[in-house]
């Protein structure tokens, strides 16, 4: 059955964009279809929106602020934002459905990690908003006091691997804050951005507060990029679109949060608990068929455990079978469009050229029925290469993972930090000198220690080098979304 009869406002096969509180067609007409990769058939016609969609959209932002959204306070902004995680807690099995219908992901995974998770976004962002205090700074004979009111409209633009949950990670502070907001999700995944608008509707949200534009990058993306009543942006996705973005807006002097790509390393020692370090490791490389940016693509595992290692790892990673992913029982569902499984695929090939044998998987599987021409690969593990080689160094956003052995702590983070990337790593020890000593000198935002995607949304989130400018999360994302003020007076 259609995944669209979970959307209420879709007309036909068409979803639209949510602009100053209504669903609306592009102005345009022109749609682009939406797929369910797992199947390769059309999910949907979405709006192929472009300046003249954004700029509808920037009115009804303006509009918004304007009026009563312009004076709202803390708590109000707070309640809205309860309502909103309510309703989607109420309807968490039809946003499940559309994400992994969207995406090729496990629902397994969509509902126990990315819908809950964007959930609790919002819940957590209503809190913070009504626990949050500023500074004050007295010195003699002034007094100093720091305001955080919001900045204006903000321009939000998201990838397809996690779209409510990133989606969501920048509309719960951006509103916190009392900004209007302009979302752009990526034309691979609208509908649960769509289904998010259905929610802001249906908790009377109000009109031109949270606006949705569907599109694609070049067009919708680069509108809001480029328009100058848009004070901010906040951009997830990869490092080359990035640095476009970021050419865009920085002479503009716009607001700017930029996270980026990965290469991340996950470091294992000879001490580690060997059975949950497997369990953890095959999770950190593969969860959402290697489509998280914080997955750890390339394993360095220390000499002495190193074929042992590997061959604990292989045996797990073969037990991963993709299939159906709207079956409750698949943990491994397909890529995210045929043209990136053959992009995948063309590494698993450069692998083989580069010298590097492969342990497991490089190739399609073989499904039978409405899966036969899906975008599924094999989870892939390739050893021999060189730690510099472009598999091991190039970001491939995958179900692919290179193994490395090291002798050394210096030798391991020579690797670990010999790629332009810096956003995660996680570090496997039970050595805890040795823990503090790597995960201090690991060049990259973020470092789990014998463990992986264990997240406190109070934490800084961001990368360094190439993964990105800026940190998401807890105070971080208030300061972001709202200018500090200063205050001195002179008593
Ligand atoms: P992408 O850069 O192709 O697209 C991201 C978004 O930007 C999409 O909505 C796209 O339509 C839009 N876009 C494209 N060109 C644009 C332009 N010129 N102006 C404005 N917007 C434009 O990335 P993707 O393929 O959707 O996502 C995968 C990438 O995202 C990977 O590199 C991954 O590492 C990265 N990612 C990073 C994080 C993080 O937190 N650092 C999280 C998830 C994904």
């Amino acid at each position: 059955m259609s995944a669209l009869r979970l959307l209420p406002h879709a007309q036909g096969n068409k979803v639209h964009n949510f602009i100053g509180g209504e669903f609306l067609p592009s102005a345009s007409g022109e749609t682009l279809p939406n797929l369910d990769p797992a199947r390769n058939e059309t999910l949907a016609l979405i709006p192929r929106s472009n300046a003249a969609d954004v700029q509808v959209a920037v009115q009804a932002a303006n509009s918004a602020r304007a009026a009563a959204w312009g004076k709202s306070s803390d708590a109000e902004r707070a309640d809205l934002l309860e309502r909103i995680a309510n309703r989607i807690e109420a309807r968490l099995d039809d946003f499940a459905e559309l994400e992994s219908r969207d995406t090729g992901k496990p629902i397994s995974l969509a509902k126990s990690v990315d819908i809950p998770r964007a959930i609790a976004n919002f819940r957590f962002f209503a809190g913070a908003v009504r626990h949050q205090s500023t500074s004050c700074h007295p010195m003699q004979g002034a007094l100093n006091y720091t305001l955080r009111r919001p900045v204006g409209t903000f321009g939000l633009i998201t990838p397809w691997n996690l779209p409510l949950y990133l989606l969501s990670w920048k509309t719960a502070p951006a509103i916190a804050m009392g900004n209007a907001v302009i979302a752009k999700p990526s034309e691979l995944t609208p509908l649960t951005a769509t289904a998010l608008a259905e929610v802001f509707k249906d908790v009377d949200a109000p009109a031109g507060v949270f606006n949705l534009v569907h599109g694609l990058g070049a067009e919708a993306g680069q509108a809001i990029v480029e328009h100058e009543q848009i004070q901010g942006i906040s951009f997830t996705g990869g490092t080359m679109t990035g640095g476009r973005v970021a050419a865009t807006a920085a002479p503009m002097f716009k607001k700017l949060s930029l996270e980026l790509g990965g290469k991340n390393p996950t470091v294992v020692f000879a001490d580690c608990d060997f059975e949950t370090t497997v369990e953890g490791v095959v999770r950190a490389a593969f969860a959402n068929q290697g489509q998280v940016c914080l997955c750890g693509s390339r394993l360095l595992i220390e000499r002495p455990i190193y074929e042992r290692f590997r061959d604990a790892f292989v045996e797990r990673v073969k037990a991963l079978k993709p299939g159906n992913p709207q079956d409750p029982a698949t943990s491994f569902g397909s890529l995210i469009s045929l043209g990136h499984r053959d992009k995948v695929e063309s590494y698993a090939k450069l692998a083989i050229e580069e010298g590097g044998t492969i342990l497991c998987g490089g190739k399609r599987p073989q499904l039978d029925g409405e899966f036969s021409e899906g975008a599924f690969f094999e989870p892939t593990v390739v050893e021999g290469l060189g730690p510099n080689s472009r598999c091991s160094t190039e970001e491939i956003f995958g179900p692919l993972v290179t193994l490395h052995p090291f002798d050394t702590e210096e030798e391991a983070l020579e690797i670990a930090n010999g790629v332009r990337y810096g956003l995660a790593a996680s570090v496997w020890t039970t050595n805890l000198s040795r823990a503090h000593r790597v995960s201090e000198r690991i060049e990259s935002g973020m470092v789990w220690v014998n463990t992986w995607l264990l997240r406190d949304l109070r934490v800084p989130f961001g990368g360094m080098k190439d993964s990105g400018v800026g940190r998401e999360g807890g105070r971080h994302s208030l300061e972001f979304f709202s200018e500090s003020r200063n205050i001195c007076i002179q008593l």
